[in-house]
């Protein structure tokens, strides 16, 4: 059996476990997925026995996604982008690192929500890691234009800055959210943390273009409170982060067993569950 884990702090409410067992089921691989609660100062002391122990790759969650970049031999060009890592692979050349969260929110939406994002406007909210995270692969994904923005317009401003070469022709712009108001965007991203202190970022009703979809990266059994401020404004369809934290599990379920899980009912279950309470 081959041993993988999430390490984080706290781990205990994860839904990794099941996930990661859901997609072993379905595509037969002899695999355990285990939660690791590591010490807030024993990251990397932790990773280094789960090696000695067989271990062959983890998931990082908070408050390790730093300390996992810092940790790896290689980084994939996305963990160089996004400046943090959520999977790590134990190999016979070293612990390889890459960042699939990025890419679980694209596919969220392009496959499960069926909301391209190509020639679209998209508004990213907010300027911490998932933001960071989200911006190549929604780079890659051919927008429109894509503005960031951020409470602290400094922090949009500098981020933006660092993606700006890898965003050629596109049109990659950063403010404060008071600047917002004068554009609407078909797409709007939350990935600020707001929503965990059941706090809506406070932005203008007119970002919202006729039939935009509001996207929230976190989720819960009720609609977070950005999700029920954007219906209030005019967002046609709203969805939360569940499918996004699906996807990235399938993108390191990918790189650790070179098969691609059907996440369709993967999904379908933990929204019953979430659901259910
Ligand atoms: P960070 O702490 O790195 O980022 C915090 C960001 O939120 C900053 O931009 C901050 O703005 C902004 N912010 C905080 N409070 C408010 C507020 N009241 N109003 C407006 N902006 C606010 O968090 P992460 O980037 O790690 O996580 C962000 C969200 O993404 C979380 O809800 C998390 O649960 C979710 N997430 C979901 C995943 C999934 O798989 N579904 C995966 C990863 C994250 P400022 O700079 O002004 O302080």
């Amino acid at each position: 059996m081959d041993r993988y884990a999430l390490i984080g702090h706290p781990v205990a409410h994860s839904k990794s476990p099941s996930i990661h067992a859901a997609f072993a089921a379905q595509t037969g691989q002899a695999m355990t997925y285990e939660r690791i609660l590591a010490p807030l100062d024993g990251f990397t002391d932790t990773v280094r026995d789960f090696i000695a122990a067989g271990g062959r790759g983890m998931n990082v969650t908070v408050p390790f996604k730093l300390e996992a970049f810092a940790l790896a031999d290689h980084l994939s060009p996305r963990a160089q982008a996004a400046g943090a890592v959520n999977t790590l692979s134990f190999r016979a050349d070293g612990i390889h690192g890459d960042n699939t969260d990025g890419v679980g929110v694209v596919r969220d939406l392009i496959a499960n929500l069926d909301c391209p994002l190509a020639g679209r406007r998209v508004l990213l909210l907010g300027a911490g890691g998932a933001a960071r995270g989200a911006l190549q692969p929604l780079i890659e994904a051919g927008p429109a234009r894509l503005h960031l923005a951020n409470r602290t317009a400094a922090k949009a401003a500098e981020l933006v800055a660092q993606f700006q070469a890898l965003a050629g022709a596109l049109t990659l712009t950063a403010s404060g959210f008071d600047e917002l108001g004068r554009d609407a965007f078909d797409v709007i991203i939350n990935a600020t943390s707001a929503s965990l202190s059941s706090a809506a970022p406070a932005i203008p009703d007119t970002v919202y273009a006729p039939g935009a979809l509001a996207y929230d990266m976190m989720y819960g059994a009720e609609p977070t409170a950005f999700l029920i401020a954007a219906s209030t404004a005019g967002a046609a369809r709203v969805a939360d982060g569940l499918g996004m934290l699906i996807e990235q599990a399938a993108e390191s379920f990918l790189i650790w067993r070179g098969v691609r899980p059907d996440t369709a009912p993967v999904l379908a279950a933990q929204r019953a569950t979430l659901a259910g309470g």
